[in-house]
């Protein structure tokens, strides 16, 4: 089984559909914010510089990343199928993720969920956390749907202003790599919009799983 890239804005649910996959098909995650606040807390050089670098607020810088994403690559049984989620988000990323996975003998496919830019504000603004349950859910009500504790938090960076900011640099840096693909014809497109299962269902139709 071939290696997934999995793109997609935020909300779009990509996420979830990571999971369900590696569970049908043992994929490992490999996501890329987990990624580094795990190796942040490494006692080792790598886990040192990254601590150093977002301690700072500074961006990873693209040689770090890909020095982790082989890293990951390195301790993984060398025939699982991976999902890279959140990676690459722009062209220079691209080029050096698809020369990592050609040295280490991997091939991939690109899978895009897509999403309006409508649909992803709405579902970004609505999104909320539970501070006595933990469940996480969509609501413009402060009532958690588990325990209705109305002790709900709400993601500092989910206003308005900062989601039409990050769909900005979706539209601008992450996009064009669509079309990349698609030329490779490597590209799978699904619909986001749907409920959960019914994009399961569409990303096992696309990829013949
Ligand atoms: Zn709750």
């Amino acid at each position: 089984m071939t290696d997934l890239i999995l793109i997609g804005k935020q909300g779009c649910g990509k996420g979830t559909q990571a999971k369900i996959l590696a569970e049908k098909f043992g994929f490992e995650i490999f996501e890329t914010g987990g990624a580094l606040r795990s190796i942040a807390k490494e006692d080792s050089d790598l886990g040192r510089e990254v601590l150093a670098i977002t301690t700072r607020g500074d961006l990873v810088p693209n040689e770090v990343v890909m020095k982790i994403v082989s890293d990951f690559l390195s301790k993984i049984n060398a025939v699982s199928p991976v999902i890279f989620d959140g990676i690459p988000r722009s062209e220079e990323q691209r080029i050096s993720l698809e020369k990592l996975l050609e040295e280490k003998g991997r091939e991939f496919r690109a899978l895009e969920v897509r999403l309006s830019d409508k649909e992803a504000l709405e579902r970004l603004s609505m999104r909320a956390k539970c501070e006595d349950c933990g469940a996480n859910f969509g609501s413009k009500e402060d009532v958690c749907p588990k325990c209705e504790s109305t002790n709900i938090s709400r993601r500092a960076d989910d206003t308005p202003e900062a989601i039409t900011k990050r769909l900005e640099n979706f539209k601008k840096f992450t996009a064009p790599l669509l079309s990349v693909w698609e030329a490779q014809g490597k590209l799978v497109s699904v619909d986001g919009e749907q409920d959960i299962e019914v994009v399961t269902q569409e990303i096992l139709e696309k990829l013949g799983l």
